[in-house]
């Protein structure tokens, strides 16, 4: 027989570090809400049929957000043999509001007391055996992050599950509030209610907070439904304050003097040197310098300096001399068909290595992220956008999601469902992929090298713009007909400062690499042996100059659209379209087409041509519309499942393809102005198509008289 085992706990807690240390899995480690949206399982190293699932991080069971359904629909109808509950003993009061909950599902149950580092640290002292008394239940001092206590709590958890002993813990209810649910006890025991093996005092508690989803769950017929109402009512006058509330400030109360009586606070360092950083960190007005140039060294690092020697190396060395020559001389020693050695060389070999020539920048930018996200910095950030988003109307909750987007927009658009509040939600999806994920940032380092001499400044001005994008267009969109409205408050408990799990580190890093080569050798392998041949041959299929190509045909009906953007030739719009597949594939395509010239004797190299193609302000403009642009079609996919239609689906692309429009529109334009080869003009009816469309949308969200207003200026 199995035994399954549920991982349950806030979010932050250390519950995937557990779940981590106890089945030598590699899932992601997140120092921030939200980065187990779903539920994952693995088998408990040695032991035999041990099954541990990891569930989403949640404060309370109540069914509001996804997570907090994902984690209690688990207790309630899959019922783990036993549960192991971890507390952040740094919040001990926060996450025992979860605990009671747990505790009253009746399912046996293990806590682990997790973080106890930081607790001995601080000089902190926490009575365990009176924890565990009060609560009825066991209680284990571990360090998931250390590694301490962790086959403790396995063991003692398996223990338990086998002998099947329910954990014994009742909460002390004031008088009032437990005859009202002994008397719903009453109901339920002479009306038979049952669910799915729940405990009678948790099913009397769901009923007298009028839990809708478990109320729809049974059946009570109006009767039943009438005397539960009365006695429900009846507590609400006694208290002044509606069921639910009732209920949680009972529990508060409780948590309250239980923690009085097993923690005793060690006094004498008030001042922690988390609460020293944070003060200059979280300052005001140091905090976004800081931060700026925080980001700044690292894609200096990551990018430009030590990231652009290695991937000369591979670009040059590896796939060039190395691999390059060295198969075209193999191809030909064995007589191999011209057309092959073209489509692997020029194809293949030109595409996918353009490409792979990146990793280095992306491992080196990962590993530098995950460092700062592991040291408990990146959840300042979130902190401090929180604060400003706030003054906007705009909730700093949405800005985790662009912080996981900056690795990869499928998993950022996915961890929107820690946001409760369906329009805050939907706008973090229509923004979050704004920010340069790691497959835009060959475009940047591309065109950094060949347009900009490699220039530092490229990355970082990217990584803002996208930045800034977000946060303008969540205060436009915010004063739209479709998103009017309060944000939600967002608490944010910011994790102590450690020194980072090297571990955790390396598996962000190796993730991002493996993900990134596996799109090079599947989706851009294909891709590139398409653009090949589509760039080689005509349309009755003659092998041809790629500019009498079928590609470059059809290149040439789209380039017009671009051609005020300032890159109006086939190439560039052919990459545009193939960037959707999957944006590395843009570089691919760039390999690819300019490789096939590279072929010839004497002719420029990739970096060399396209800067020869680009203005700085052309090829500014390139870069913002690829980056603002709609994402590759996985997150488009993943828009069209979080958002649950196409229509949003189709809002959403449109919206960022148009934004991403006007806004290389401007770079363009005006960009050309400044360098003294544009058109006041052409800036001038570029800044009023911006200023028109801002307009429009804030327009939508005033009255109707108004509304009015701006459809004649429309028109
Ligand atoms: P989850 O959200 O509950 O899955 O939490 P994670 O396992 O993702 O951990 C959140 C953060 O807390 C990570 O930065 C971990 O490295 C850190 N962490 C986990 N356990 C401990 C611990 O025992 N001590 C300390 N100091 N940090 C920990
Ligand atoms: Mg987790």
């Amino acid at each position: 027989m199995t035994i399954k085992i549920g991982l349950a706990g806030n979010p932050n807690c250390g519950k995937t570090t557990m779940f981590n240390n106890l089945t030598g899995a590699k899932q992601y480690v997140g120092n921030w809400p939200g980065v187990t949206v779903e539920k994952k399982s693995g088998k408990i190293k040695g032991y035999k049929d041990v099954e541990l699932v990891d569930l989403p991080g949640v404060y309370s069971l109540s069914p509001y957000t996804l997570e907090e359904v994902v984690t209690r629909n688990f207790m309630l109808d899959e019922r783990p043999d036993v549960v192991i509950n971890i507390i952040d003993a740094s919040n001990i009061e926060r996450n025992l509001y979860l605990t009671t909950q747990i505790l009253e599902l009746g399912i046996p149950t293990v806590i682990a007391l997790n973080m106890m580092d930081i607790i001995e640290k601080r000089g902190d002292i926490i009575d365990i055996e009176k924890l565990s008394k009060i609560l009825g239940c066991p209680v284990v001092k571990t360090s998931a992050l250390k590694g301490d206590g962790t086959k403790d709590v396995a063991a003692k958890a398996i223990e338990i599950a086998k002998n099947n002993k329910s954990n014994n813990f009742n909460m002390n209810f004031s008088k009032e509030v437990k005859d009202a649910l002994e008397d719903i006890k009453g109901l339920i025991r002479s009306n038979n209610i049952n669910y799915s093996g729940s405990n009678e005092q948790w099913m009397a508690i769901k009923i007298f907070e009028r839990d809708s989803d478990f109320i729809n769950k049974i059946t009570l017929n109006n009767d039943v439904k009438e005397k539960i109402e009365s006695i429900i009512v009846k507590c609400e006058e006694e208290f002044d304050d509606d069921a639910e509330g009732i209920i949680t400030g009972e529990r508060y109360e409780f948590i309250g003097t239980l923690v009085s009586k097993v923690i005793k606070k060690n006094n004498t360092s008030k001042h922690t040197v988390s609460d020293k950083i944070d003060k200059i960190v979280t300052n005001r007005i140091l905090a976004l310098p800081i931060f700026a140039l925080i980001m700044w060294a690292v894609y200096y690092i990551a990018v430009s300096s030590l990231g652009t020697i290695l991937t000369d190396w591979t670009n040059d060395t590896l796939f060039g001399e190395i691999i390059g020559e060295n198969v075209a001389t193999f191809l030909e020693n064995v007589g191999t068909a011209p057309w092959l050695q073209s489509l692997i060389n020029d194809g293949i070999i030109a595409g996918v290595g353009a490409v792979l020539g990146f990793v280095p920048q992306i491992m080196l930018l990962f590993f530098l992220l995950s460092l700062l996200e592991d040291c408990g910095y990146m959840a300042r950030i979130a902190f401090i956008m929180d604060r400003i988003l706030r003054k906007f109307g705009l909730s700093g909750k949405s800005f985790i999601p662009v912080l996981i987007s900056s690795g990869c927009g499928v998993p950022g658009i996915m961890s929107t469902r820690t946001i409760e509040n369906d329009k805050d939600r939907r706008l973090t999806i229509m923004l979050t992929t704004f920010i340069p994920c790691s497959a835009k940032l060959p475009i940047i380092a591309l065109f950094a090298g060949s347009i900009f001499g490699g220039s530092s400044w490229v990355a970082p001005v990217v990584y803002f713009l996208g930045i800034f994008m977000i946060i303008i267009c969540g205060i436009i969109l915010n004063k739209t007909k479709m998103f009017k409205g309060e944000a939600a408050p967002f608490v944010m408990e910011l994790p102590q400062y450690h020194i980072p799990s090297m571990k955790s580190v390396l598996i962000h890093m190796w993730d991002r690499a493996k993900a990134f080569i596996k799109k090079a050798g599947t989706i851009i392998f294909v891709a590139c042996a398409v653009i090949w041949f589509t760039s080689s041959f005509n349309w009755t299929l003659q092998m041809v100059d790629a500019q009498d190509s079928i590609l470059a045909s059809i290149g040439k009906v789209i380039a017009p659209i671009f051609a005020p953007l300032g890159f109006g030739n086939w190439q560039s719009a052919v990459s545009t379209v193939t960037g959707l597949v999957a944006k590395e594939n843009l570089v691919g395509t760039f390999g690819v087409l300019f490789g096939i010239a590279e072929a010839a004797e004497d002719t420029p190299t990739l970096l060399t041509q396209i800067g020869t193609m680009f203005t700085a302000a052309s090829g500014l403009a390139f870069i913002a519309f690829n980056i603002l642009n709609a994402p590759c079609f996985a997150a488009i996919g993943a828009i069209r499942r979080e958002m649950g239609s196409w229509k949003w689906m189709w809002i959403t692309v449109g919206f960022q393809t148009l934004t991403a429009y006007i806004v290389a529109l401007v770079i363009n334009q005006v960009g050309s102005l400044l360098l003294g080869n544009g058109s006041v003009v052409g800036a001038i009816i570029s800044i009023l198509i911006a200023i028109l469309a801002i307009a429009l949308a804030v327009g939508s969200g005033r009255d109707i008289t108004s509304n009015k207003e701006g459809r004649k200026v429309s028109a």
